[in-house]
Parts: structure tokens; sequence; C-alpha cells
């Protein structure tokens, strides 16, 4: 099958990017390079859209409270994937007859190569990608290059034309961009993990897993997809792959790669010997995943092991997410802000669990509605005190009172200022909040800089 969306076809007639953001800025710049008229549409009103319309590209036009008539008579549009199927202007906008594309749809369909590999996953994307990134940087040939785009922060529409025909497109793949295609054929995938995330944008789980499986549903035998073996969705979703299947897991046996004495053992088929691979230098057990799963990507894409291993070695891990962020006054201090859920802040628990009550632990920003007790059993092997923050401070006071000693302090500030009265040499400040950060911060990017900058106040 060709990509659904074909420029040819659409030739003369208007574009309709549906969501002024980031991706829809760099569709409607990409579009507009190739020569279409662009209508940017969104349904918010003026004074929410005023940041946004600074990065609309000069020959696009916008609007805000729309979508209005214009936008109605365009020739096809495009979804930005952020928009539900089920949002008032996507509605009305497929009401009208117009056909609607996805970002990534429309970005591959200006591909000039076919050498795609995607990362998906609930968790890990993001640290996996950008390591695959490092392995087809450190061992394509001279003359090719790799480009890293997606959900990782640069939309492929910002990239897909400075893609030459041998170069190879690493797309991190978030549920969103894989529920709105209808066509997408990476040569090599792979799907980390599968826990219920998004489900307000979904509806429901199975819509969810349905989208995750779109990574593989377009594959054919010549192609790879890597599942983690541990995990039961990801292993339910495995039967159904056309695709080569290759597991990270724990059985040798019956696995492509394994962690044993702290080393990697990986190959692409069950009766080869395998590689060894020593991991980056990066805490816990779900890095040794993410690390196994880029590891068979690259083998599965021709990469040496040399090579592979290069990568491996220099790999420094993706910033605000269990970040060394330097010792001051003798304590060890982590930056997990990209923690904005209790699953991540188990995550980063289980990472240090081998510190047994070295651990002082900032917790808190804006409430995501879910329970804090899962985090009781780790927080009272690992944790010497819980410093809280934000909006949630009371809940979290509240749902973990008795385990170990809480301190309220309000503001990040206060919370360094607390640790490094309290602590010790040799102690962990660790910064995993398990919430989101707006109510005192633009974004967790923001809220991990922050943390940075205030630490260097204790440079001795
Ligand atoms: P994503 O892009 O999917 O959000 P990231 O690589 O940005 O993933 O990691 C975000 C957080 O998810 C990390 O701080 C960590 O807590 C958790 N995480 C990362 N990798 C994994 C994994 N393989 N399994 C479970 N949790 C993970």
């Amino acid at each position: 099958m060709e990509h659904p969306f074909s420029a040819s076809h659409f030739q003369g007639q208007k574009a309709c990017v549906i969501g002024l953001g980031h991706s829809g800025s760099a569709a409607a710049r990409l579009l507009a390079e190739q020569g279409f008229d662009v209508l940017m549409t969104d349904s918010r009103a003026l004074k929410e859209v005023s940041d946004l319309i600074k990065d609309v590209p000069a020959p696009a036009v916008w609007e805000a409270s729309g979508p209005s008539e214009k936008a109605l008579h365009c020739g096809f549009a495009v979804k930005s994937p952020g928009l539900s199927w089920a949002s008032p202007i996507v509605k009305k906008i497929q009401e009208a007859g117009i056909p609607i594309f996805s970002e990534m749809e429309v970005a591959l369909s200006f591909s000039k190569t076919d050498r795609i590999i995607a990362i998906t996953g609930t968790n890990g994307k993001t640290t996996t990608t950008s390591l695959t990134g490092d392995i087809f940087r450190q061992g394509l040939p001279y003359g090719q290059n790799v480009h890293v785009c997606g959900n990782i922060g640069t939309p492929a529409s910002a990239c897909v034309l400075s893609a030459n025909p041998k170069d190879v497109l690493v797309i991190e793949s978030s549920s969103y961009q894989l529920e709105d295609s209808r066509f997408f054929h990476p040569k090599v995938s792979a799907i980390l993990n599968i826990q219920p995330d998004h489900l307000d944008h979904h509806g429901s789980f199975a819509n969810y897993i349905r989208a995750k499986a779109r990574i593989f549903r377009d594959q054919n035998a010549s192609d790879f997809c890597v599942f983690n073996a541990l995990d039961l969705e990801t292993v339910k979703l495995a039967r159904k792959c056309p695709a080569q299947r290759l597991f990270f897991g724990d059985d040798p046996k019956s696995s492509h790669a394994w962690v044993e004495e702290g080393k990697i053992y990986a190959r692409l088929s069950l009766n080869d010997s395998p590689y060894l691979f020593t991991p980056p230098r990066l805490p816990g057990r779900h890095n040794l995943e993410n690390a196994m799963a880029a590891i068979l990507i690259g083998l599965a894409s021709g990469i040496s092991e040399g090579s592979i291993q290069k990568a491996l070695a220099q790999f420094k891990g993706v910033e605000h997410r269990l970040e060394e962020a330097g010792t001051y006054r003798q304590i060890r201090c982590v930056n997990d802000s990209k923690a904005t859920n209790v699953d991540s802040t188990l995550v980063a628990l289980k990472a240090f669990s081998g510190f047994n009550k070295k651990l002082i632990l900032i917790l808190g920003g804006l409430d995501k509605g879910s329970p804090y007790a899962p985090l009781k059993p780790l927080i009272s092997q690992t944790v010497k005190t819980v410093l809280t923050i934000g909006s949630a401070a009371s809940k979290i006071e509240k749902e973990l009172d008795g385990i170990v000693p809480i301190s309220p302090c309000e503001n990040l500030d206060k919370a360094v200022e607390r640790a490094f009265e309290i602590g010790e040499a040799g102690d962990i400040l660790l910064l995993s909040p398990a919430c989101a950060s707006f109510d005192q911060f633009k974004n967790f990017e923001d809220r991990g800089e922050k943390f940075k900058k205030i630490l260097k106040r204790y440079q001795n």
C-alpha cells in the first residue's frame, strides 16, 4: 500500500492544519514549502493561542475560534496528534466531508527514504529513541545520516525533507500518532511496554492497545519488531505481528536479548551465539530494558556490534530522566523531573532500591488523581525523608503518613534548602515528584532546569 496521503492528488487545493501547536506548525511549514495554500485553525480563543501564533510559518494563515467557513472548504486537512477524533473541531471538519490525515502520515509521504525505525511504549520511548539514534550515528557508513524525530521533540514534518534516500529516520511514536496512521511501515519497530495510559484520549485500554499495534500492522516478514517478553500486554500483541519478532526478556533460551551479571547478551536468532554488550552506566532495570531494545533494533538494522558498543559506552541518558545533576556538599543529586506520575516515581525508587534509607525524596506538584500509597513499600525501604512541594502536598502527606518523616516545603527552593540541612555525606537527593508540574512550573523541563539551578547555590 502507498501512503494514503499523496501530494499530487491534492495539488492546487487548500490545506487546513487543525491545531496551532508544535506539530501543526511543522506540518504547515512543510506543506507551504511544497506549494500548498495553508490555513491553520484552532478552536481555542485568540488569547489562548496568542503564544502559539509566533510559530506559524509566514506563508500560512491562521484563525482562532475555528473552524471557520473557510476551513470547512479546504481540500484536505492535517490533524495534530494531540487532538482527539472526538473533539468538536475535528468532527466538524470530518462532517464537512474533508479527508483528514495525520501529521506523521503527511510528513512521511514526502520522505525520500523508506528506512524508518519506530519506537513506542508507555514508558521509555524517549530514552530508547535517543540511544537508537546514537547507535545509527555510530554505525551508518559515511554519507548516510540518521534523523531522530516524532514525539521526541522534532516533528517528522520538520525533518523529513532533509533526509536523503539512504538516510534513516528514527521516529518516537506515541499512541496518538499511531492511532491516526492508516499506513505506517517501519522496517524495524519496537514496543517497550504497555500499561493503561491516556485513556481519556483513547476512550479505553483496548483502543490504546489497538493504537500501539499499528506500529507493526503494515510490516511484513522481511521487517522486524522488538517486544518486551516480560510485559503481559506486549507479549499478547506479539502474536498478531506479521514481522520477525525479537524478544528481550530474562530467559536465555527464549529471548533474543537478556541480562546476565550486568552484561547484555543479544542475537538475532535463537540459534545464534549471542554478542556481549556492556550497558550504559544508567541506574535501574528499566534502562537495561531500553538498552536491550535499542541493541536489537541496531542488530536488526545491520549495525555492527562494535558500533553498538561504542554508542552504549557514550550514552549518558536523557535530561530530566534520573539525570545525574551533580554532587553538592557530598550529596549526590538526581533530577527525575520527568517522573510526572506515581508509576515513574516507582521506577526511580526501584532503581535506587540498593540505597537503604539514603534517599531524600522530593515529591509533589500538580496531583493527577492517582493514589500515592503504591509508593509506600519502596519509600519505607529506601527513603529517609520525604520533602513535599506544590498543590498535591497535603494529599501526599496524608496518604504517606506514618512511614517516614515528611517535611512540608511548599516549593522547590525550600525543599532543596531543607535537603541540605538534613542531608549527610553519601545521601542522595532525588527529585522524582510523581506529579505534573503545571502548578508551579511551565512544564517538567522547566522544573528540572530550576532544580539544577537551585543546586548550584550549594556549590560550597
Ligand atoms: P517516554 O518518552 O515514554 O515518556 P522516557 O524515556 O522519557 O519515556 O522516560 C520517562 C520515565 O519513564 C523515566 O523517568 C522512567 O521513570 C520511566 N521509564 C523509562 N524507561 C522505562 C521502561 N523501559 N520501563 C518502565 N519505565 C520506564
